[in-house]
């Protein structure tokens, strides 16, 4: 038996958690924008690396990003554009989240599930911890009440109320001219319109 062979028959004794534990590194997002579209190619290489369910690391990043998008093989494709930054810092997130050991930092665990809780167990040092899922920041619309967005005034309404779209608004301003661009408090929001007044 020659060396390489040694070492092969070594290596299968030894549990694949104590050979891998240390060299645990999650690969960057590799990202490639694609029109409006921004395509994470090595969705499949990181799912592999950190052995979740793909379906639930996918669910959690489009929740996070607050984008739709699709699996496709082993990429998934975003629907908007978003900077790689982001999507790296979601990714460490759930592995935070779902993957590292807060014991002992291992990568080495299995999630259990039941009716009520989720719960990481350690396969290293069998420690157990309840998942605790960073609640998403709840990112305002600009558009909301009581917020001071910049609008331009592209038209005049019927009642002589500047008009400025934005967000998929139509904002009615009165006393804003045509032309002009200004800071607007929101006061009321119905459906996609939205009344406001010129900042002070
Ligand atoms: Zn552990």
């Amino acid at each position: 038996m020659d060396y390489k062979e040694l070492l092969a028959r070594a290596r299968t004794k030894i549990p694949e958690q104590l050979s891998d534990g240390e060299r645990f590194k999650v690969p960057e997002p590799d990202v490639l924008y694609e029109g409006k579209t921004t395509v994470l190619r090595n969705f499949g290489n990181i799912v592999d690396t950190i052995r979740r369910d793909k379906e639930h690391f996918l669910k959690y990043l489009l929740k996070e990003l607050g984008t739709p998008g699709t699996l496709d093989g082993t990429r998934v494709i975003f629907q908007t554009k978003i900077p790689s930054a982001k999507i790296s810092e979601r990714v460490s997130n759930y592995v935070e989240t779902y993957v590292i050991c807060s014991e002992c930092r291992r990568p080495d665990t299995h999630i259990v599930k039941d009716d009520r809780t989720t719960t990481i167990v350690c396969d290293a040092c069998g420690a157990k911890r309840p998942v605790i899922a960073r609640k998403a920041r709840a990112e305002l619309p600009k558009v909301s009440v009581g917020n001071v967005i910049e609008i331009s005034i592209d038209a005049i309404g019927q009642k002589g109320d500047g008009i400025g779209r934005i967000e998929g608004f139509t904002v009615f301003v009165p006393g804003a001219q045509k032309g002009t661009k200004l800071n607007v408090k929101i006061k009321t929001i119905s459906g996609k319109l939205a009344f406001g007044e010129i900042a002070k």
